[in-house]
């Protein structure tokens, strides 16, 4: 018996392992004996054993309900982590992604049947355009780092073609880990550029670091703070003027939906995270899409197939002739499913809806922002208005009690709350990144303020509570290096151990 068993079998211990409850023998359903394989698998490829759990149908309900408990979801608590954007997402558009014109159908089919699915990404390629101001877009990367790998192969090709070989990738330093990495990774050297005591961009740092070697810019705008760029005119003058192009990090677009346009403001590239603005439930590395979208002199470099409508054939297309394309980025044309949700969800709202989705973003994030003012211990470090995400910083509470963002964060959860994200950006000390979006009441905004005043108040009278948080969920605080370094992913893995 193992430790965990031990204890289970004691009823301390409320979540067996599904490993642990097998007997031999033991089935949950049945086959008939004469149900005839439809397949005819080599001898010699057939599995003479496979480790499955032997359980009966009501242990694999109760494992799967009980698993569903122990999680953390936007379906089921408030889950204000910041730069995520977890807001709701419509049932309707997981509905149409699994309905089966969407869901079975084959990347290799002939054209002509899924002309349906030709015309949603065509469509959608155009609307999410038409959103950041941009001439034509690629659905393919499957995530926002996914995108933002490509903008830099594209930044790459562009310099190239014009005979010039640039070196450098100037990033922020509030920006997105992922910026720099993404830019490394495509083969550029990374400045670093400071924010300035408004949070934004220094533009005398940012005019020091431009040169003829700059390749590109990255930029968040609204940028990771929750603060809008309101120098952007300037710094993209500023980039190319010296013959640089400008990035766009549109993980977030939240805050800006409708109302600015990335193109408008200057930028070549923009990526998008349809699982984060566009309606596709994320985390835990679940499907995603992260399109990129290009002005009209980077298009040729765009990875191929492109989808093209024939107008004489009345016909879609998939366009393979781009002599000039970096070539595939991903596998067919990308995510499909998530594409779909993004289509539908679109589709629903419609331009005014949109609008008013960046409208209530940033009323509710001001509203956190402004209602957490009479909450002792927590202090934004920059003035004025945010947009669709405001950060704290939970130094004056440390000083004070000797609890930290980390404390505070991991107690929310106690109070039924996801946490939200923490010590991110990394230029604010004890940083509460809060993203409400646009999808919370007032009333949870209102729960959220009074937790947070009811926990700084235990940082006071009880500060061990909060170190020893949380205490009531079904894991209690993680080595959270442990679990990123060495993670106990399997069964097979857990069972080594516990030898
Ligand atoms: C989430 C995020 C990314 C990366 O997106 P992934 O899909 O997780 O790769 C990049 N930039 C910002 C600002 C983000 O919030």
């Amino acid at each position: 018996m193992t430790y965990r068993q031990a204890r289970w079998a004691r009823g301390e211990c409320l979540e067996p392992l599904v490993f642990e409850l097998s007997r031999a023998g033991r089935k949950g359903v049945s086959l008939h004996p004469e149900v005839p394989a439809r397949i005819k698998i080599p001898d010699n490829l057939t599995r003479r054993s496979l480790e499955l759990p032997e359980l009966s149908e009501p242990q694999v309900v109760r494992h799967y309900t009980r698993l569903s408990q122990m999680n953390y979801g936007v379906d089921l608590v408030f889950y204000p982590i910041g730069s995520c954007t977890m807001k709701y997402n419509p049932k309707v558009c997981d509905e149409l992604a699994g309905a089966e014109e969407a869901a079975c159908i084959h990347p290799h089919q002939a054209e002509e049947t899924v002309q349906g699915a030709l015309e949603l990404m065509y469509r959608l390629e155009r609307y999410l355009a038409e959103i950041a101001g941009v001439s034509r877009v690629c659905l393919q990367p499957s995530a926002g780092a996914h995108g933002e790998l490509l903008g830099m192969l594209l930044v790459r090709a562009y310099h190239k073609s014009k005979g010039e070989s640039r070196t450098e990738v100037i990033v922020p330093d509030s920006a997105h880990g992922t910026n720099f990495a993404s830019a490394a990774m495509a083969g550029f050297n990374v400045i670093i550029v400071p924010s300035n005591n408004r949070g934004r961009v220094d533009l005398k740092a940012l005019r020091a670091a431009v040169s003829e070697k700059t390749a590109a810019l990255m930029l968040t705008n609204p940028n990771t703070l929750g603060l809008f760029e309101d120098e952007i005119s300037e710094i993209a003058k500023t980039v190319h003027t010296a013959g640089g192009l400008l990035y766009y990090d549109g993980a977030n677009m939240n805050g800006i939906l409708g109302k600015v346009r990335p193109g408008d403001m200057g930028f070549d590239i923009v990526h998008f995270n349809l699982h984060k603005t566009f309606s596709t439930p994320h985390g835990g590395g679940g499907p995603g899409a992260g399109p990129v979208g290009v002005v009209r002199k980077l298009e040729k470099f765009l990875p191929g197939p492109v989808v093209e409508y024939d107008r004489r054939r009345k016909r879609y297309y998939l366009d393979y002739n781009r002599p000039k394309s970096i070539g595939k980025i991903r596998s067919f044309y990308g995510n499909f499913g998530v594409l779909v949700k993004a289509y539908t969800y679109l589709l629903m709202m419609g331009k005014e809806g949109l609008e008013e989705v960046a409208e209530t973003a940033v009323l509710n994030a001001n509203y956190i922002m402004r209602k957490m003012a009479d909450v002792g211990g927590f202090e934004v470090k920059f003035n004025g208005p945010c947009k669709h995400e405001v950060v704290f910083s939970a130094e004056p509470l440390k000083r004070e009690t000797g609890v930290t963002a980390r404390d505070v964060a991991k107690r929310l959860l106690d109070y039924g709350m996801h946490a939200p994200t923490y010590y991110f950006p990394p230029i604010v000390p004890e940083a509460l990144m809060v993203e409400p979006t646009e999808t919370e009441t007032k009333e949870e905004l209102d729960r959220f303020v009074a937790a947070m005043d009811e926990i700084a108040e235990e940082a006071r009278l009880s500060p061990e509570k909060l170190r020893a948080a949380p205490t009531a969920t079904a894991i209690g605080r993680l080595d959270e290096v442990k679990a990123s370094r060495e993670p106990i992913l399997s069964w097979k893995m857990y069972r080594k151990l516990a030898k």
